[in-house]
């Protein structure tokens, strides 16, 4: 079967379960800075720590921070953490992004921050919502923060400028499933070094150092991963999923969608095993991209028999193809049939946030994330 993801895994990242990696952390955000464009970049140890102590070491609480609907509800969870309010505006239905003329609309006074996504890896308007926020900031006479979510979109680019350097902060995420891993993991880059320092000195007074048993916890992970993703074993993997609750265990304390918590160990710093995995993966970025990439103009291809059924995503310069979404009329039945011929389609994001029953108190209405959520299947772009 072709799973609906896979992560990339060879012996290099085997190896690492077996070594001491010592140092890496540092390494990491060293090598990782100078990748993506950045003066400075800082470890986490999930992209939601990283997102939630941004505004914690920037000092902002009791705040309203913008959002789209249609997005990973982690992020919305990170806001309310952070004792700050979400606000979500809705998306367009072309390509999934936060529609900037209901963002112009909806900032206000008390909005202090905006979360850009570039969901599925398709780049944002950059150049128009930096106009907006210029024009809020005038407006109203406070600093407006901008953070990137390129958790999708690792060194996507719009009309040649790298998304992730504009702004005042990137945030970038590393679990299995994300572009590139680290195990798990994430990471904030800067343009500013000031900014940089201080979020860094914020981080290392309130973050623990890793345990050694979180640090033998993540090899075990890592090694089972291996185990469950080989292609012989994966049919059985997803059985296990489907059929019993063996391997909620690994995913539910990590994530349920409709609650406002966190992991139980998203205080403590990502460990010295998961920063060297994310190395070898730095390395392999290019090649992991040029995949997606040829997967993505392949199935635009090949799907375009279905397009009078179907929409299909749109094939942009500088896109970087997290996921190759299409809008279905009949989800499951398309999914079924795909599964039917060894194909596992996955559904990525099947909620829209503002429906949940934890942000329904908010009462954002956003008709076309709900559209979305209830028709959009993903096709692999793994190797
Ligand atoms: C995965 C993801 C995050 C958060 O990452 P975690 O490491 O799971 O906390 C944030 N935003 C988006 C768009 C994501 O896909």
């Amino acid at each position: 079967m072709i799973p609906r993801f896979k992560p990339s895994l060879d012996i290099q990242e085997f190896l690492k379960i077996f070594s001491i990696n010592r140092g890496a952390e540092k390494k990491f955000e060293k090598e990782f800075a100078k990748k993506f464009n950045a003066v400075d970049a800082i470890a986490f140890p999930y992209g939601r720590s990283a997102q939630w102590a941004f505004f914690n070491a920037i000092g902002l609480k009791n705040s309203q921070i913008i959002m789209p609907s249609y997005t990973c509800s982690v992020v919305a969870h990170s806001i309310s953490l952070s004792n700050n309010t979400p606000r979500f505006i809705d998306i367009n239905l072309d390509d999934f992004n936060m529609d900037l003329d209901l963002l112009r609309e909806a900032i206000n006074k008390d909005t202090r921050a905006i979360i850009a996504t570039h969901t599925f890896g398709y780049p944002q308007d950059i150049e128009t919502l930096e106009k907006i926020i210029r024009d809020a900031e005038e407006r109203f006479g406070n600093k407006i923060w901008l953070m990137q979510d390129c958790c999708h979109a690792f060194g996507a680019e719009y009309q040649g400028r790298m998304i992730g350097c504009s702004g005042d902060v990137a945030v970038y995420a590393f679990n299995i499933s994300k572009i590139m891993h680290s195990i798990f993991g994430g990471m904030l880059t800067f343009q500013d070094q000031e900014l940089a320092d201080k979020v860094r000195a914020w981080r290392d007074h309130n973050f623990k150092r890793t345990s050694i048993f979180k640090s033998i916890k993540r090899r075990a992970y890592l090694f089972a991963v291996y185990i469950a993703f080989n292609k012989y074993v994966y049919t059985i993997t997803c059985w296990i999923q489907n059929n019993t609750a063996l391997l909620d265990t690994f995913t539910k304390a990590y994530h349920l969608d409709d609650e406002i918590q966190f992991p139980p160990d998203y205080l403590e710093r990502i460990s010295n095993v998961e920063a060297a995995v994310g190395l070898v993966q730095l390395d392999k970025y290019p090649e992991i991209i040029r995949f997606r990439k040829e997967a993505a103009l392949n199935y635009s291809k090949n799907l375009a028999n279905k397009k009078n059924e179907w929409k299909l995503p749109p094939i942009i310069d500088g896109a970087t193809y997290s996921h190759y979404p299409v809008r279905v009329p009949n989800k499951q039945e398309v999914m079924a049939e795909y599964l039917s011929r060894g194909i596992q389609l996955g559904e990525v994001i099947e909620y829209s946030i503002p429906d949940l029953k934890c942000y329904k108190n908010i009462g954002d209405d956003c008709p076309n994330s709900r559209e979305a959520s209830q028709t959009t299947i993903n096709f692999p772009v793994t190797k």
